[in-house]
Order: C-alpha cells, then sequence, then structure tokens
C-alpha cells in the first residue's frame, strides 16, 4: 500500500490584517444583536446581510465588474471569522456568499453572473442548497429529483430535504437528474437555479430539536426552470457539486460555531482560573489555533484555483468534533443548567450549542463520510 502525504499550504498572515479586522469589528459595534452560537445557520436576519453587503463585507471575492470587491479568498477569511467569533447574525447570505457565488463565477454564463452576483454581493439574494433528498444524502449520486426536456428548458420534479432556509431563500441550487447515471451513477447529473417562488414549488416547514424552524421539506411538482438557469454543463453536475463542497466544507463556520461558548468560558473563568481549568482551556485554545491553520491552508488552495476536496473533509471532520468539544468542557467546568431562555449568557449560549450539535457532524456530509474521503486521499483505504 503506498500512503500518500497532504500538502497543506501555509500563507503568511495578510499584510494589512489588523486593519481589516479592525473594519469589520467597528462595523459590528454599530450593530445591535444579541450573539448566537452557530450563529451562520440560526441567525437568519436580511436586513443585517443588506447592511453587511453596503459595508463591503459580503461578495469580497467577487469581481468588481460584477459588484464585489475583487479581494481574495484569505481576505474573506478574515471577515468571516470576525464574524462568526462575534456570532453574528450571518446566516441569510452564508451560502450564496460562500459557495454559490465562487460557483457561478466559475461555471455560470455571463448572464448568470451579471444577473445573481451584484446581488448577492449588496446581501439581495439568497440560496439554499437543494442536494439531499428522502433517500438520497451520503449517497448524493442516488438522487431521484427528475429535470425533464421541454420548449425552453426542463419540467423538475422530486423532492429535497433538510433545505436550510429554503422558506426564506430566493433560489435553491437543485442537484438533479437529467441523464442516465452511466456506471459510476456520476453521470447524467446537472445543477439548476430554481426559483422558489415559481409554480409547482411547495416549501413545507420541517421542525428542529428545538422547535425552531430552519429545516423544509421542498416539494417541486413539474416546476418550470428556463434553458438560462442550467447552471455549467448539463451532465456536469457531479463534478460542479463536489468542487462545491470544497467551499462547503472547510471554512472557519467548521471550527467556530461554538466559539461564542469558548469566550464566555473564557470571561466566567475570570484572570486567574486554577491550573486544572486553565489547561482544559488551554488546550482547547491549541486545538483551535491548529484547526485554523489547517482551514487557512485550504482557502490557500482554493485561492490557487485547486479544489482540496480531501484536505476539506479533513477541516470539516476534525473541526466539528472540536465545536461539540468546547461545548462539553463548557457544561463540564463551570456548574451551569443550560436552558433556552436561561438569561446568563454561558447558559444560554451553552444550551444553544447542544441543541444544535447534533448537526454538526452531519450537515455538508456526516463525519463517517468524511473520514472515508481522507482515508482514501491518504491512499489508505
Ligand atoms: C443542520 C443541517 C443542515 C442541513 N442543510 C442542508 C441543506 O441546506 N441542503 C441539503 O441538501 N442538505 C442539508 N442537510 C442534509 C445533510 O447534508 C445530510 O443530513 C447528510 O449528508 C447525511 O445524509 P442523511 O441525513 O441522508 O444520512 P444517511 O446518508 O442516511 O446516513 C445515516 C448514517 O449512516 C452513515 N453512513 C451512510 N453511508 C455510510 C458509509 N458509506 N460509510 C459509513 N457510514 C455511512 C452516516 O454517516 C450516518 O451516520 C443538512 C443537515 C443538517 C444536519
Amino acid at each position: 500500500m503506498t500512503y500518500r502525504a497532504l500538502e497543506l499550504r501555509q500563507p503568511a498572515p495578510l499584510p494589512h490584517e489588523a486593519e481589516l479586522r479592525a473594519e469589520v469589528r467597528a462595523f459590528l459595534a454599530t450593530e445591535e444583536f444579541v450573539p448566537l452560537c452557530d450563529a451562520w445557520l440560526a441567525g437568519h436576519d436580511p436586513c443585517f446581510s443588506r447592511r453587511l453587503g453596503v459595508g463591503g463585507f459580503i461578495g469580497m471575492t467577487i469581481p468588481v465588474r460584477y459588484g464585489g470587491h475583487g479581494r481574495s479568498v484569505l481576505e474573506r477569511y478574515v471577515v468571516t471569522e470576525e464574524l462568526l467569533a462575534a456570532g453574528a447574525p450571518v446566516a441569510a447570505h452564508w451560502i450564496a456568499d460562500r459557495q454559490t457565488a465562487p460557483l457561478l463565477l466559475h461555471y455560470g454564463t455571463e448572464d448568470q453572473r451579471e444577473r445573481f452576483l451584484p446581488l448577492i454581493a449588496r446581501g439581495e439574494c439568497f440560496f439554499s442548497l437543494g442536494m439531499s433528498e428522502p433517500d438520497s444524502g451520503s449517497d448524493l449520486a442516488s438522487v431521484t429529483t427528475a429535470a425533464t426536456p421541454v420548449d425552453g428548458g426542463f419540467l423538475v420534479t422530486g423532492r429535497k430535504v433538510w433545505t436550510s432556509h429554503a422558506h426564506h431563500s430566493h433560489f435553491m441550487l437543485t442537484l438533479c437528474r437529467t441523464g442516465p447515471a452511466g456506471e459510476s451513477r456520476h453521470e447524467g447529473l446537472s445543477q439548476l437555479i430554481v426559483d422558489l417562488q415559481a409554480p409547482g414549488v411547495d416549501v413545507r416547514p420541517i421542525a428542529l430539536l428545538s422547535g425552531e424552524h430552519h429545516f423544509n421539506e421542498v416539494v417541486l411538482d413539474d416546476v418550470f426552470v428556463p434553458d438560462a438557469l442550467v447552471l455549467g454543463t448539463l451532465g456536469a453536475g457531479w463534478t460542479q457539486v463536489m468542487s462545491e463542497l470544497a467551499y462547503e466544507r472547510s471554512g472557519p463556520e467548521r471550527l467556530l460555531s461554538t466559539y461564542p461558548v469558548l469566550a464566555e468560558l473564557v470571561r466566567a473563568v475570570g484572570p486567574a482560573p486554577d491550573a486544572a481549568r486553565a489547561a482544559a482551556i488551554g488546550r482547547l485554545v491549541a486545538q483551535l489555533v491548529a484547526l485554523r491553520r489547517l482551514s487557512r491552508s485550504v482557502a490557500a488552495a482554493l485561492e490557487a484555483g485547486e479544489t482540496p476536496l480531501v484536505e476539506a473533509a479533513l477541516v470539516k471532520e476534525v473541526g466539528t468534533r472540536y465545536e461539540r468539544a468546547v461545548t462539553e468542557l463548557a457544561r463540564l467546568q463551570l456548574p451551569i443548567e443550560p436552558h433556552l431562555g436561561a438569561g446568563g449568557r454561558l447558559e444560554e449560549l451553552v444550551a444553544q450549542a447542544i441543541l444544535a450539535g447534533p448537526g454538526f457532524t452531519l450537515r455538508a456530509g456526516t463525519s463517517e463520510i468524511m473520514r472515508g474521503i481522507v482515508a482514501r486521499g491518504l491512499g489508505v483505504r
């Protein structure tokens, strides 16, 4: 058996990183919001997203000619870190900014770029991800939502599930079958941009453990999608979706969903914790530093135009385990009784983290699947 090593980039700190962080912090200081755990999924606030867009903090990597800011992936990384660390309500625009915009830049037509990218950069156009189906999650190639060609476009029929924020989003990038699966089952898949307000779209809520509504089942019944809203090449949906997953799995949101808990824990134990507590918290901080380096190295690879799927899977697997470890440590270190509406900041944040925690290691691909990808990438499987 031949093992392969991962070659991780070590990008230098950005020369103007401190100024950029200060700009985001200055923006956040003018905003009123209650910091949340998992804010990139739980904190849906379209008005906040619009103000963030006006501030120039969305669409950072979109070229200026499409209404963006022509900044680098690593600059965007700094901004998203600051927003997540503050627990700011960034969910509305998150998916469009993180992965739809890069996909449109890579695979979209000029008309699609001109139509969607300026709106995304202004925080005015939100996308959902239509990948999973009732019988298709880990085995994504088995999707059965079908797009049948008709005059001028396609009629799409099928069911998507676990579709975060489909009830607030404008569009859903939908993975569907447009042709036979072939031997690999990766053929005949395509990505269509479905207008969630179109006739035949029915968005039905699925309640979370906490009773909140962020998930949906999206039923598509002969929904017309014009040819102009096919993303990329018909039949190349598998390759396209894989490139999207490198963005989806590797960013700071895979390490920082529970950062507000860690920050509040540090405040709660005060400047002189006993040695055992200091060691336990210090270990978490050291792990975060290492994970951050790994995640930044993937950002640098994305910047270089690569598709670092194996490294992204590693970030996702280790990072989401870390996010849950933060919650566990906070719960064990202090005599708190976490529950929603508890009043105390730490109790509230830990309760949010406990309720959201089961999803960390499932969404965007489960830990078992991530381990398989890493094992194959390293040549050990
Ligand atoms: C918070 C959250 C938000 C989400 N948002 C979206 C969204 O917006 N859009 C979207 O399309 N989807 C979304 N999802 C769905 C998510 O992508 C799927 O839950 C995930 O891919 C797993 O699929 P599944 O739930 O069908 O589980 P299954 O694929 O049925 O897996 C069940 C269990 O079997 C294990 N398993 C399956 N296959 C293997 C294997 N080959 N080897 C080892 N173990 C295996 C899995 O690890 C898992 O533990 C979201 C999920 C969550 C939790």
